[in-house]
């Protein structure tokens, strides 16, 4: 394959996009006093012209932080700081700032007659299947009616083991649920550099980044940014999620002009009569060639793992190259306490090989694991479950 390929894989997916998601963060959005007008202004601008660029319609859902942001300089300006606090002032400065961050993108949206609507959601939607297809739903009939859904966590009520952790996380589990074909995350970086620029002046932005999930994640990303929560390292955690489900994801320098119609310009497909100089910088994630089903997808980042099987080589080997299932034998420690039907990590070797749902709680698996058939049928009668977590039910090299 000719080595600039990506380049063409880029302006092809642009132009052929019919459902983009846009994530923009706190540090875009805002300074030193809040909200940032002229820069909602110009993305608002962006938005309302991607729909039609190129002569064909196409869907918008925007995932937008900086309520916390908001939120903070609106006490701010009132005498009160609450920069540095814990949880429940986050939470309280989020229920301060979402209605302020919800009139800025109407009001920056206004003129457009593009129409908002604010969704908020936890991880806790997304879990039941029943309120997965609900939201599912919704946004249906919203992208239907032209309206631009405008998602942010719903910060107030989620606590850690509702919460997506970051908005970057959210956005990579809409992907999936909207069915989204590309991914566009809007930082205040140039695009991904391939060093910690702190460690490194010499770091350069990766225009493309082949194959997300052999990136050494750890190494590449120093910090995060301290206006918003998720930083580089989210973002290509957030990356190889949605590369996973085969869709593309262009991280793009937020704050520069026109950035998102330059890309689009750069792909052949010119808003309107306006003259714009191409863009080509910030990075293109490319997506795996092998995706995996929708419905694993689902059922590996509806929640984070409630717990740990540690598994055996036989059974690390059964998993990895055989496509097996989790049979009791093969797990030799669990940590964590939970119920039967859990979401759990596999561990081998002090490594995450997956996450599966567990047909059996704690109290149970430590009785089982380690044992044979019979064993485990003279232990828990005839009607029972053969895998501790089925292959069906099991997603191996998940983003966890
Ligand atoms: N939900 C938070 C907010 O709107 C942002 C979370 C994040 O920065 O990812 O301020």
């Amino acid at each position: 394959m000719p080595k600039d390929d990506w380049r063409h894989e880029r302006a092809a997916c642009l132009a052929q996009s019919r459902l983009l998601l846009v994530k923009v963060g706190s540090a875009v959005l805002s300074g030193p006093s809040g909200l940032d007008a002229a820069v909602m202004e110009g993305l608002a601008t962006q938005l309302t012209l991607l729909r039609y660029i190129g002569g064909e319609q196409r869907s918008l859902v925007l995932v937008s932080s900086g309520a916390v942001a908001a939120g903070r300089a609106v006490l701010k300006a009132g005498g009160r700081n609450v920069e540095n606090t814990g949880l429940a002032a986050r939470q309280a400065a989020a229920a301060v700032g979402q209605g302020q961050l919800m009139r800025a993108w109407d009001r920056a949206l206004r003129p457009h007659n593009m129409p908002t609507a604010q969704v908020l959601l936890t991880r806790d939607d997304l879990r039941a299947r029943q309120r997965y297809l609900n939201v599912r739903n919704t946004f249906a009939e919203l992208l239907q009616w032209g309206v631009l859904p405008i998602v942010n966590e719903n910060d107030t009520v989620s606590v850690s083991e509702l919460r997506f952790g970051d908005n970057d996380c959210l956005a990579s589990l809409l992907l999936n649920l909207i069915g989204a074909d590309v991914f566009i995350n809007l930082t205040s970086a140039q695009g991904v550099l391939d060093g910690n620029p702190q460690k490194n002046a010499e770091a350069r932005v990766m225009p493309c980044i082949e194959d997300v999930d052999r990136l050494d994640l750890a190494q590449l990303c120093g910090g995060k940014t301290t206006v918003g929560t998720g930083g580089m390292y989210s973002k290509l955690l957030a990356a190889r999620r949605a590369a996973q489900i085969g869709v593309p994801t262009l991280i793009l320098p937020g704050r520069e002009p026109q950035v998102m119609l330059r890309a689009f310009a750069a792909a052949g497909l010119n808003a309107l009569s306006a003259e714009l100089e191409p863009f080509n910088g910030g990075t293109w994630v490319r997506p795996a060639r092998h995706t995996i089903p929708r419905r694993k997808f689902w059922l590996a980042y509806q929640s984070e793992p409630g717990g740990v099987l540690q598994v055996d080589a036989g059974a690390a080997k059964a998993l990895l190259e055989q496509g097996g299932s989790l049979l009791p034998g093969g797990v030799r420690g669990v940590e964590g306490s939970f119920q039967a039907g859990a979401l759990v990590r596999v561990d081998f070797d002090g490594q995450a090989l997956g996450v599966g749902l567990s047909n059996y709680g704690t109290a149970v698996l430590k009785k089982i694991m380690g044992r044979k058939r019979h064993e485990v049928a003279a232990i828990l009668g005839d009607a029972h479950y053969p895998e501790v977590i089925h292959r069906d039910n099991l997603l191996l090299h998940a983003v966890v």
